[in-house]
């Protein structure tokens, strides 16, 4: 493949805007559920940084033309599915290149362009009726959701607040009925040896003196008799001179329960068990922010492979295999609901040595693609005398792929090592960068840290391999 540089760097981070405040009285339709999740909503001024693009490296215009092809097609497709926010970054990002971009090109005003800068001016003007129509949509949606937001909270503080008062209510019963037992315990197991009096209990206690003589509380079955008269308390002095007289005097009344007993054997043990709160009420999950379910900002999507597409790609460039001549074929697809899927396997026309092989007739490749919607979804090719890895120009190709959609993988195998092969893709950090900001001259050459510029990508989980059916279209025979 022909080494190619091209840079288009886009914003990457979408974060929340807790400042933004609304007050929209009702939830309208605008939110999108997503199984039993909303959709996350972003206010448009974060969208539009999402969109931003520039060029960085004299990068021909052939592939900024394609990704530019590629952002229109998906701005349509995620429009079409209901994604109104990634179909405006999509859009956005597509007008940003074409109107604001291209034209620092140094090749910009080369005549043989002027058909493709015609179809993405006529694309542009589509692309920013398109925005314009969505900005309101987008606007209402957001309002919307942080309403939502709000009234969610305030009805989740408000059940933990319940539950909160319900655990403490019944904690509070649960250790008055554990000490009731205990105390019950106690009295069953330690029968008092004497007899109580009401009068040797109130012994000390200030301000009541003992009857002369002294009544006694006679048991016969060792029960504690709470029921002793009134009258049997002497009262103090001041008291009785207060209300002497007065048969309606308000005698302090004491009740038999708050009277305690001396206890004679051992002191009551401490409760056995501890207090069980199995009954009690459940606190309410903590306060769960929506899944982020923005299309570009929860990573990778996924990739699907025909499980396949190596044994067919592997029948077919077998001659060039046995001849040590590498083979190149284009992982085409398409996107559907937010999965790339792989479809199609082309071979372009091409030539080629025992290490490295370039596509020609690349316009003959972009037709056939752009006639069927056919996105670029990643690469795949032969190292027939080496084993499987990614050379330096491989990771410079690989580069431009993934630049133009994230997704790319790279597929390499080396039919003459059993069953090796890799499905790759630069690490983001550091190896996009580094590969991007590599001005080495000579074709095959080391980068700095080497080992993490690549990875698998089947360990990044985007990659599935899936029994699936695969058209292969050889274009190396039209
Ligand atoms: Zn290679
Ligand atoms: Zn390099």
């Amino acid at each position: 493949m022909p080494r190619t540089m091209f840079v288009l760097l886009c914003s990457t981070t979408l974060a929340t805007n807790p400042q933004a405040s609304h007050s929209t009285p009702t939830l309208s339709i605008g939110l999108v559920m997503r199984g039993t999740k909303v959709e996350k909503c972003f206010p448009r001024q974060e969208l539009n940084d999402r969109a931003k693009v520039s060029m960085v490296d004299s990068t021909p215009l052939r592939f900024y033309f394609r990704t530019a092809e590629h952002l229109f097609k998906q701005a349509k497709i995620y429009q079409m599915e209901g994604d109104l926010q990634t179909s405006y970054i999509l859009y956005m990002r597509f007008c940003n290149l074409v109107i604001s971009e291209l034209q620092k090109h140094p090749d910009y005003t080369n005549p043989d362009h002027k058909p493709w800068l015609l179809a993405l001016r006529k694309s542009a003007m589509t692309a920013l009726k398109e925005t314009e129509a969505l900005k309101p949509v987008l606007d209402k949606k957001y309002e919307d959701y942080q309403e939502y937001i709000r009234q969610r909270e305030a009805k989740i503080r408000a059940q933990a607040m319940e539950a909160q008062q319900q655990l403490e209510m019944q904690r509070k019963q649960n250790t008055e009925r554990n000490l009731r037992e205990q105390q019950e315990l106690h009295w069953a197991d330690n029968p008092p040896t004497q007899t109580w009096s009401l009068a040797k209990a109130l012994e000390g206690v200030p301000g009541v003196y003992p009857a002369q003589p002294a009544h006694r509380v006679h048991s016969r079955h060792h029960h504690y008799d709470n029921t002793v008269a009134v009258s049997e308390i002497q009262y103090p002095e001041q008291y009785q001179r207060q209300y002497h007289g007065r048969s309606e005097a308000p005698m302090p009344s004491i009740q038999p329960q708050q009277l305690v007993p001396t206890p004679t054997g051992p002191p009551p043990a401490l409760p056995r068990k501890p207090v069980s709160l199995n009954n009690a009420p459940k606190l309410p999950p903590k306060i769960q922010i929506e899944e982020d379910v923005h299309e570009f900002s929860r990573g990778l999507r996924t990739l699907i492979v025909p499980v396949r597409l190596l044994d067919r790609f592997l029948n077919i460039v077998r001659p060039n295999t046995i001849k040590n001549l590498e083979t190149c074929g284009i992982l085409a697809g398409v996107l559907s609901h937010n999965r790339l899927t792989v479809t199609t396997l082309i071979i372009p026309k091409q030539t080629a040595t025992s290490d490295t092989c370039s596509t020609t007739n690349e316009d003959e490749l972009f037709e056939y693609q752009s006639e069927r919607d056919l996105m670029t979804l990643g690469w795949i090719h032969t190292h027939p005398t080496q084993t499987c890895f990614m050379s330096s120009v491989d990771l410079h190709t690989h580069c431009s792929y993934q630049l133009m959609l994230p997704e790319a993988i790279a597929i390499v195998c080396a039919p003459k090592h059993d069953k090796d092969y890799g499905v790759f893709r630069l690490t983001d950090p550091p190896g996009i960068q580094v590969i991007t900001n590599c001005r080495q001259k000579p074709l095959f050459h080391q980068h700095p840290g080497e080992d993490d510029i690549y990875t698998d990508a089947c360990d990044q989980g985007h990659v599935e391999l899936v029994d699936l059916d695969l058209e292969i279209v050889d274009l190396r025979r039209k």
